[in-house]
């Protein structure tokens, strides 16, 4: 008979487990979307062979297992129930080993310096746990009700590497960040965060911006992922499956973003990448237009352009968190900084470019009261910063082919 393996947890919709374990293994993977009332017949009844535990239920499944791992009981956590032959259940903990893997990544002496952990649930168990592993000097957890709380974080502007365990900054709730200014912390060699939805969470913007080193959980997810696959399985998967996984991954949930003059084919260009790849499309000017009934021409000439750019930094807030899209941003979106790491957070960028000459003024405002020439060299320094890549309009399918191959290998980094 086919094994029965899956997720338990309460919300999954978002979950991208069956996805890695369908790269990981032949075995069916199914979401096991349980409330907190449903949870005990379901532990109870185990009509499952293994599962992975996700959010809110780590610590609550502990009292129904029978053994624990080192790793579950140091943590007070498990991730992974194992259905052994007697019926009985072993609770382990492979998010201990998963953040290892992401934390010996970086290659980071963890025995220099102070390390700051944030947030004092599940995943801070599992950082602490895997810091001892990895011979932390000297960590510092963050809880809001704790002695080390956010409001004298300053005592610790000596500590080398932070890791976010809360959710702050995880999607939908994106642009926020745990802590919002790390200007403080001196020393500060890089930043991990545990979320990987966003791709580039505010945090880590801000810390790369910071010249600090820079790492999402993505590649800790699907770790954890390959040790409980072999669990589930009694095999040995290879190391190096990891990141080709997470590269898939990655790839799947970032979004293609379009930014460039008006009029240089952004829409075109973008509705043929969607169809090209079969992801959705989405065209900021246009959604502008189903909400208000009015043209980004009309509301610029109406309104102002203040007006409208505020309107069109909203949109882009909404559709920028989404994974997966293509999206065609408004010639302007680059005028505004906050959009920068609103467009950069699940986006890789590319500047779609067309001679000046060729861009169209009609319909236009901006371009027809200042002339497209001289639109260009103000914008052109922003289009170049903001972007990955540059892609020149030479015919919409053609191009739009370029921006697919660019993207499927291009190099994808947080
Ligand atoms: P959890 O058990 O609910 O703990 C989160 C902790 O964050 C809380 O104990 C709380 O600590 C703090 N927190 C919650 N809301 C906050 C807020 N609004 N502001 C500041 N702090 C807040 O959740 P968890 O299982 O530890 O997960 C935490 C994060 O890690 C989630 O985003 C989750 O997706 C991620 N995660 C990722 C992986 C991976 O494989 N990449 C694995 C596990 C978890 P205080 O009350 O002490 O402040």
């Amino acid at each position: 008979m086919r094994q029965k393996f899956g997720l338990l947890g309460e919300k999954l919709s978002h979950s991208y487990s069956p996805q890695i374990h369908s790269m990981l293994g032949d075995y069916e993977y199914k979401l096991y979307e349980v409330s907190p009332l449903e949870l005990d017949p379901f532990l109870r009844e185990r009509d499952f062979d293994g599962i992975n535990v996700t959010i809110p239920y780590k610590k609550t499944v502990i009292p129904y297992c029978g053994a624990l791992s080192q790793a579950a009981r140091e943590t007070g956590c498990a991730n992974v129930l194992l259905r052994r032959p007697d019926g009985s259940l072993f609770g382990h903990n492979t998010d201990v080993s998963g953040l290892m893997y992401l934390l010996e990544k970086t290659r980071y002496d963890f025995s220099a310096r102070k390390t700051v952990v944030l947030g004092s649930g599940g995943a801070s168990a599992a950082a602490l746990a895997a810091l001892r592993r990895l011979n932390a000097r000297d960590v510092t957890v963050i809880s809001r009700t704790g002695e080390d709380n956010y409001k004298n974080l300053e005592r610790h502007r000596d500590a080398g590497w932070i890791i976010n365990a809360t959710p702050v900054g995880m999607y939908p709730e994106t642009g926020v960040s745990p802590i919002p200014n790390l200007d403080a912390f001196e020393s500060l060699a890089g930043v991990t965060d545990l979320i990987y939805n966003p791709y580039r969470t505010e945090l880590l913007q801000r810390a790369k911006e910071a010249g600090a080193c820079a790492q999402n959980g993505l590649a800790m997810l699907v770790a954890q992922a390959k040790e409980s696959a072999e669990h589930f399985t009694d095999g040995r998967i290879p190391d190096p499956k990891i990141e080709e996984i997470t590269l898939t991954i990655a790839r799947q949930s970032l979004n293609v973003v379009l930014i460039g003059m008006p009029g240089c084919g952004k829409t075109s260009v973008g509705a043929s990448i969607a169809e090209m790849t079969g992801r959705d499309f989405i065209d900021a000017d246009e959604l502008i237009v189903k909400r208000t009934g009015r043209t980004a021409e009309r509301i610029i000439l109406d309104d102002g352009e203040e007006v409208f750019r505020k309107l069109e930094s909203g949109i882009l807030r909404e559709i920028c968190k989404k994974s997966g899209t293509v999206i065609a941003t408004g010639g302007g979106a680059v005028t505004r900084p906050e959009n920068y790491r609103v467009i950069r957070q699940n986006g890789v960028v590319f500047h779609l470019r067309m001679d000046v000459s060729r861009l169209p003024v009609t319909g236009r405002p901006l371009s027809a009261r200042a002339g497209a020439g001289v639109l260009a060299k103000e914008r052109m320094p922003l289009y170049e910063s903001w972007s990955d890549f540059e892609a020149s309009n030479d015919g919409i399918e053609h191009t739009a082919k370029h921006i697919c191959g660019v993207f499927m290998n291009a190099e994808i980094n947080v």
